[in-house]
C-alpha cells in the first residue's frame, strides 16, 4: 500500500453562540492510499498554518513540507514516517505547529492501519484494557455566576459525575472567579468532582497562591494551567504549596517538552493533547514517561469528534489511565462533524469498536464550513 495524497481541510464556523469558545475552527487531514483506504486525523491548531506546514514545497534539507515526504510511502510504517517528517521539517517544525501537523497525519496513519487490519486502533496499538472511559465534561462558564448553575444542572442530568470549566471570563477578576466557582460548587454538591482551568490567566504563582487560599473550602480536584506553560519553576512551587492537583501540558509538543515539565515543573497531572503533542505515536511515549515519573496522565481534548475518538483509542490502550475529557462545546464542528459520535451514558464514553478510529465524517458539514481551499 502506498500514500497517494494528503488532503488538508480547513473548517470555520462564521458565527456561533457566545458560550461557544475554542470550537470555531478545525483542521482535518485525510491521507489517501492506492488501496482506497482513507485515514482521518486532526490537530487542534491554526488551520492555515497547519495547511502550510503540510503543503509547502521544500526549500532546504530541513524545510520539507510534510506532504511531499509521504507520497509513495507505505502508510503502515508509522514510526519510520514520524521520524522522517520530524527530521526533514526540523527548521520549520520540531515544536509547535510543525508537530501539530505531524500529529494530524500520525492519527490518520493509525486510522489507515486499523482499517487495513480490520481492527480498532486501540487493538492495533496493543491491548484494549477497557471498553468504556470515565468522562469528565468541560464547559465554558457563563459570565454571571448564577447562570452557571443551570449549565451544571443540565450536565448532571446528562449523566456527568465530573466536570471542569474554564475559558470565558474565568481568570479575569479575582472576586468574580470566587463567585463563579462557588456557584458551580453549590449546584454540583459537596462530593462532586470539580476542576478548573485558568488557561494561564492567573499569570503568576503568587496570585495563584492567593486564589488557591480563597478557594480552599471549595475542594477542587485539580487546578489546570494557572500560569504559563514555560514557568516550570512556578509549577513546582505551586505543586508543593497547594492541596488541589496542579495540572498542565496541553500546549506541549513532543516527549522532550514533557521531560522538562516533569523534571522541573513536577506537576501532579500531565495533559498531552493527542492532536498536538505528536499524535498517538508521541502520546504513547508521553504515557510511558508519565509512568516512569509516577504522574497521572489525563489527556487534554477540546475539538471535534475526531480528537475524541483518537483520544479514546489511545486511553483504551493505556493500562493505568482511564479518564477522558469530553468537550461540551456547542460548536457544530464538535457536535456534527463526526456522523457517528461516541456513545455517552452515565458518565462513561464507549470506545469505538469499528476498524481504525471507527468514525465517519459528515460531508455536508465539511462542504458547509470549508474555507481556504
Ligand atoms: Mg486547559
Amino acid at each position: 500500500m502506498k500514500i497517494t495524497d494528503v488532503e488538508v481541510i480547513c473548517l470555520r464556523v462564521p458565527k456561533i453562540g457566545s458560550r461557544c469558545v475554542w470550537g470555531e475552527d478545525a483542521v482535518v487531514v485525510r491521507v489517501h492510499t492506492d488501496a482506497g483506504i482513507v485515514g482521518i486525523g486532526e490537530t487542534d491548531s491554526s488551520p492555515l498554518v497547519v495547511k502550510s506546514v503540510i503543503e509547502t514545497p521544500n526549500s532546504n534539507l530541513a524545510c520539507f513540507g510534510l506532504k511531499e515526504l509521504l507520497i509513495g510511502e507505505n502508510p503502515l510504517e508509522i514510526e519510520y514516517l514520524w521520524d522522517k517528517m520530524y527530521e526533514a521539517s526540523n527548521y520549520l517544525g520540531r515544536r509547535g505547529a510543525g508537530i501539530h501537523a505531524i500529529s494530524a497525519i500520525d492519527i490518520a496513519l493509525w486510522d489507515i492501519k486499523g482499517k487495513a487490519l480490520g481492527k480498532p486502533v486501540c487493538e492495533v496499538i496493543g491491548t484494549k484494557f477497557r471498553d468504556k472511559l470515565k468522562a469528565y465534561g468541560t464547559f465554558i462558564p457563563a459570565d454571571l455566576p448564577e447562570d452557571n448553575k443551570t449549565i451544571v444542572r443540565e450536565l448532571k442530568e446528562k449523566g456527568f459525575k465530573s466536570l471542569k470549566f474554564g475559558g470565558g471570563v474565568l481568570g479575569d477578576d479575582p472576586d468574580l472567579d470566587v463567585e463563579i466557582i462557588t456557584a458551580v460548587r453549590e449546584e454540583a454538591g459537596d462530593d462532586f468532582e470539580l476542576q478548573i482551568d485558568l488557561a494561564a490567566k492567573w499569570r503568576t504563582p503568587e496570585h495563584t497562591l492567593i486564589m488557591a487560599k480563597r478557594l480552599e473550602h471549595l475542594n477542587l480536584n485539580w487546578i489546570e494551567e494557572p500560569i504559563g506553560s514555560d514557568d516550570l519553576v512556578g509549577y513546582r512551587e505551586l505543586g508543593n504549596a497547594i492541596k488541589p492537583m496542579i495540572a498542565g501540558g496541553e500546549t506541549l509538543t513532543t516527549v522532550h517538552e514533557f521531560v522538562s515539565f516533569l523534571d522541573i515543573g513536577k506537576p501532579d497531572l500531565v495533559q498531552p493533547d493527542v492532536t498536538r503533542c505528536g499524535g498517538i505515536t508521541e502520546s504513547l511515549r508521553v504515557y510511558e514517561l508519565s509512568r516512569k515519573y509516577d504522574v497521572k496522565l489525563v489527556p487534554h481534548g477540546f475539538s471535534t469528534g475526531i480528537l475524541t475518538a483518537a483520544t479514546a483509542h489511545f486511553l483504551a490502550a493505556c493500562e493505568t489511565t482511564d479518564l477522558i475529557e469530553y468537550s461540551q462545546s456547542t460548536s457544530p464542528l464538535n457536535q456534527f462533524l463526526v456522523k457517528t459520535p461516541i456513545e455517552f451514558a452515565d458518565g462513561y464514553l464507549t470506545v469505538p469498536n469499528g476498524p481504525g478510529l471507527g468514525i465517519e465524517l459528515d460531508e455536508e458539514i465539511i462542504a458547509k464550513y470549508r474555507v481556504f481551499e
